[in-house]
């Protein structure tokens, strides 16, 4: 018999991305894209999706039959039992049923996921983390989150939301976080963090060729504008890194004397762009750690990159 394949959907804050995957060995057949937000009122979230799932099953001239069933990760919190995506602040919408409607349109069973959860199900699977059986995936982007795998499986916790690494606190009564607590580790160590710094820095008075690339008021940087920046030697990048990083260690060493995984996988979009980001954070972590954890645990990056979140989102449905 032929191998299985399942359609993945990715979820983000600024994009739906769909492909049909290959469960079993991960490679991706047909992938299709679309924007998540249209900017305007009638955007039907449910209706995006299926137009971004209907692309890629197109352009993967394979018949619906043919799948095993569509797998979504989601950025935000979500109802795996009842297929809803609850509240997703990044997307601007809440209590969506999601699986119900595709489930009708395209006649295949859908599950879903969050966004962190699934990429490391795909790294466990085909990425860093194939051959390891006890380690931790850390993803910095516009926030932190992290997946534990225990004993070759996703860890859950008690009531399904262990791995929040993004809102460990390293700064007691620190800066305000989006949890509504206070010196969370996300607050110092994200991309939204490293771009407030930069504002910060600029509101002082200090130059940056980052001066037209930040959105002062949300706080928005890329991270290849920062990476350009970091190049060229720019200061105020320099030191909003620098930062950051070592708050990013300060969590490591956390993960690290408390967990002690075999490895940590890190990804997301600064630590794509940013390789100094991860150099420094994993110099502070080594510096900080238990002596024998110190030497011992892994610290390397992911290796699916942008379609970790489709690849691991079909193999929701393996
Ligand atoms: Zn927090």
């Amino acid at each position: 018999m032929g191998d299985k394949f399942a359609v993945g959907v990715d979820l983000g804050a600024t994009k739906v991305l769909a492909s049909v995957v290959n469960l079993s060995n991960g490679k991706i057949v047909s992938t299709s894209k679309k924007k998540t937000r249209a900017g305007t009122e009638g955007f039907d979230l449910v209706q995006r999706l299926s137009l971004v799932i209907g692309d890629a099953v197109e352009e993967s001239g394979m018949s619906c039959d043919k799948l095993s069933g569509i797998g979504i990760g989601a950025a935000g919190m979500v109802d795996r039992e009842r297929g809803v995506l609850l509240a997703a602040a990044n997307i601007g919408t809440n209590d969506v049923p999601i699986c119900e409607p595709l489930k009708n349109q395209f006649s295949l069973p859908v599950k879903l996921g969050n966004d962190v959860e699934v990429a490391t199900l795909g790294e466990m699977t085909f990425g860093a983390g194939r051959d390891c059986s006890n380690f931790v995936c850390i993803f910095v982007g516009t926030g932190i989150g992290s997946g534990i795998v225990h004993g070759g499986k996703l860890h859950r916790g008690g009531s399904g939301t262990a791995g929040e690494i993004g809102h460990v606190v390293v700064v007691p009564d620190g800066l305000p976080c989006g949890c509504g607590g206070h010196g969370c580790l996300e607050s110092y160590a994200s991309r939204t963090a490293v771009a407030k710094s930069v504002v910060y820095d600029l509101s002082r008075g200090f130059d940056s060729v980052l001066r037209d690339k930040v959105d002062p008021s949300k706080g928005i940087l890329r991270s290849k504008a920062l990476a350009q920046a970091l190049e060229s030697k720019d200061p105020v990048a320099t030191r909003a890194i620098n930062r950051a990083a070592h708050y990013m260690g300060l969590g490591l060493t956390n993960v690290i004397n408390f967990y002690n995984p075999a490895r940590i996988v890190m990804g997301g979009g600064l630590i794509e762009a940013v390789p100094l980001y991860l150099e420094l954070a994993e110099e502070e972590a080594r510096r900080r750690s238990l002596r024998i954890p110190a030497r011992k645990t892994e610290i390397i990056k992911a290796e699916l990159g942008d379609f970790a979140g489709t690849i691991g989102a079909a193999l929701l449905l393996s």
